[in-house]
C-alpha cells in the first residue's frame, strides 16, 4: 500500500491517502496534549503502543460483532484503516466516575455509577467539545435518529465487550471515547482506542493507567502505557 498526500493531522495522529480511496493510513505520533491543548508533550513510545493496542482492541471487537475501520497492521506507529465520513460527535461511555464528570457534577472520583452513562459532544475544539444531548445531535443534523440509535447501541456493547476483556486483565475501565464514521451507508468504529481515550485502572490498588498521568502530572506516564500494552496482549 502506498503512502500518499497528508490528508490530516491531529494532536495525536497523522492521515494519509493511499493509491486506494477508500482507504487511509492512520499514523500514531508520541505527542500528546492536554486541556483543550494549554498542555503539551511528548510521551515516547506512545505511538507505537497506542497503534499496537487499537490494533488488538479493534480486532477483538470485529470478534464480537462489531465493524470498526481498521483493515491491518502496516508498521510500529501506523496501521490501513476505511475511509470513514466521521460524525461530528464525541461519543463517551462511563461506568466509575472521573474527569470532567467529577467536576461539573461534584460526584465523588472512582464513584461506581448505578448504571453505564453514554454521553455525546460535539466535536468542535473552537466551542472545546460540548455535551449535547442526541435531540441536539439530531435536531442540528450531525446524524438521523437511526443513525444516533445505531451508535448508542454499538457504544453499549462496545463497553459490556471491553469492560468484561479488560476486568481479566485486572483493569477498571473507567471511561473512553468513540468516534464513529461511515463508508458506503454503514457505521463503522473510527479513531482509536489507547490510554489516550479510555481511563484503565488497576483493580487492586486502582492506580491510573492512562493519560491521566499526563494530565495530571502524576509521573510514570511511559512505563504505565507499556503496562497497559503488556496486560492487554497478554
Ligand atoms: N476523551 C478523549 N478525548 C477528548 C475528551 C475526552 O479521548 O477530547 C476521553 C478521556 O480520555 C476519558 C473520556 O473520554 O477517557 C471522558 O473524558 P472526560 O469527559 O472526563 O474529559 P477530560 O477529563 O478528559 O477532559
Amino acid at each position: 500500500m502506498d503512502k500518499k498526500k497528508l490528508l490530516y493531522e491531529g494532536k495525536a495522529k497523522k492521515i494519509y491517502l493511499t493509491n486506494d480511496e477508500d482507504l487511509v493510513i492512520q499514523d500514531f505520533k508520541d505527542s500528546a496534549t492536554a486541556g483543550d491543548g494549554a498542555k503539551k508533550g511528548t510521551i515516547k513510545g506512545k505511538g507505537a503502543i497506542n497503534n499496537q493496542l487499537s490494533a488488538f482492541l479493534f480486532d477483538y471487537l470485529r470478534s464480537h460483532g462489531i465493524q470498526t475501520h481498521f483493515e491491518k497492521k502496516l508498521s510500529k506507529t501506523s496501521m490501513l484503516v476505511k475511509r470513514l465520513e466521521m460524525y461530528k460527535i464525541e461519543v463517551v461511555m462511563r461506568n466509575i466516575a472521573a474527569g470532567s464528570m467529577v467536576k461539573k457534577y461534584g460526584i465523588e472520583e472512582g464513584t461506581e455509577l448505578k448504571q453505564p452513562v453514554l454521553e455525546f459532544y460535539l466535536k468542535d475544539d473552537s466551542l472545546h467539545d460540548p455535551m449535547i444531548s442526541n435531540e441536539h445531535a439530531i435536531a442540528f443534523g450531525l446524524a438521523s435518529a437511526e443513525e444516533v440509535t445505531e451508535i448508542s447501541r454499538y457504544a453499549k456493547k462496545i463497553n459490556v465487550v471491553l469492560k468484561d476483556f479488560l476486568f481479566r486483565r485486572d483493569l477498571l475501565l473507567v471511561d473512553f471515547k468513540l468516534e464513529f464514521g461511515t463508508q458506503n451507508n454503514i457505521i463503522y468504529l473510527g479513531d482509536e482506542i489507547s490510554p489516550d481515550t479510555c481511563r484503565f485502572w488497576d483493580v487492586e490498588t486502582k492506580k491510573k493507567l492512562d493519560k491521566d498521568r499526563f494530565r495530571q502530572d502524576l509521573g510514570g506516564v511511559e512505563s504505565a502505557y507499556q503496562e497497559i500494552l503488556k496486560r492487554v496482549l497478554g
